[in-house]
Parts: C-alpha cells; structure tokens; sequence
C-alpha cells in the first residue's frame, strides 16, 4: 500500500467531539504510519445515507459514497467519523465498517460513548474503545480479517461488552501478518 497522505473525515453536522479523542486516533493512525501527514475534511452526508425510520446512518452507503467523493477518493487510507449510530446491512448497530480494497473506513462513536443502556460512560472508557476501534478498522484496510482471538483487537464484536473485552493490541498472529505490511 503506497500512501502520501492520510485522510481523515468528518461528517458534517454529525462529527464526534474530537477535543476528546483526536490524539486517540492519531495514536491508531501512527500505529500504522509514523510519518504521513494526516488532513482534516470535512464531509457532507451523502444523500440517502441517514436512514429517518432508524434514526441511523448507513454504513454500506456511507462507505460507497467516500470512494466516490472528490475531496477523499484519491486517498488510500480514508478514516471517516460520526457520531451518529450506524447500521449495516441485516446488523441493528456497528462500530465501524471497512472496505480494504478501497481503503476507505467509517466509524460510529455514538455506541462507544455510552453502556449498554445508552447512558454515557467515563472520558478514559470512551477514549480506549476509540483507539481499538481504530486499530479493527485500519486493520482491516492493511488485509487482516477477524481474529478467533477474543482478546485480540481484530476480533469482531457484535456489542460494546466485546469491545471492553478486547486489548488494545493485535495478538502475535495478527501482528506477524501486519508485520510485512507495517515495513513497506
Ligand atoms: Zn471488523
Ligand atoms: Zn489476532
């Protein structure tokens, strides 16, 4: 994966509040590549991506719409935050959505910010599940697939119960995978 920059995108209107959690991402981003500059843009929700009889976004919709947009589809690695919920396909809620081939990634803050009753959780809980979250998602864009490993970062978790289960990092195998990748 060549890059030169990296993307990362805020929904308008519906973006997270960054003050918390920005050196998070970049944390998560830098993870994966030091160096490369991240740029900020902010993007409109594309038509038809807000579904009013869920009160959600969609994640399909969102994703297809970014590798079509001008302001981001050159850009191999595309992280794009909201804070509104998000549902994919048959899936009430998800977290996040990646699409490796396109190198584009969409992500909900709105469940990582509350308990399972939806009330809102402490700064430090919120912040971690943010940072793993990005790392699941930028590691799908580098070609890892979910891990059997339920503490590992890349296993795929269908509640935020899951999410708190995981550690913020890969497991050996994982990490052996991104390995080639991480040195290119
Ligand atoms: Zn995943
Ligand atoms: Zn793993």
């Amino acid at each position: 994966m060549r890059l030169k920059s990296v993307a990362m995108v805020l929904f308008k209107g519906v973006e997270p509040d960054f003050s918390k959690v920005r050196r998070d991402i970049e944390a998560a981003i830098r993870y994966f590549v030091p160096k490369l500059p991240i740029h900020e843009i902010a993007v409109a929700i594309p038509t038809g991506a807000y579904v009013a009889e869920r009160d959600q976004l969609d994640a399909n919709r969102l994703i297809s719409e970014l590798r079509s947009s001008e302001a981001v589809k050159d850009r191999k690695l595309t992280l794009a935050f909201t804070e509104m919920d998000m549902f994919y396909e048959k899936m009430n809620f998800v977290f996040g959505l990646a699409h490796a081939g396109w190198g584009k990634a969409v992500m909900s803050t709105f469940r990582l910010s509350r308990d399972p009753m939806l009330n809102p959780v402490s700064e430090g809980v919120f912040r971690e599940r943010v940072f793993k979250e990005c790392m699941h998602e930028i590691g799908h864009l580098w070609a890892l697939g979910h891990c059997q490993d339920k503490k590992c970062v890349m296993s795929f978790s269908s509640t935020i119960i899951e999410v708190d289960g995981k550690l913020p990092r890969f497991c050996n195998s994982c990490e052996l995978k991104l390995a080639p990748g991480l040195r290119r």
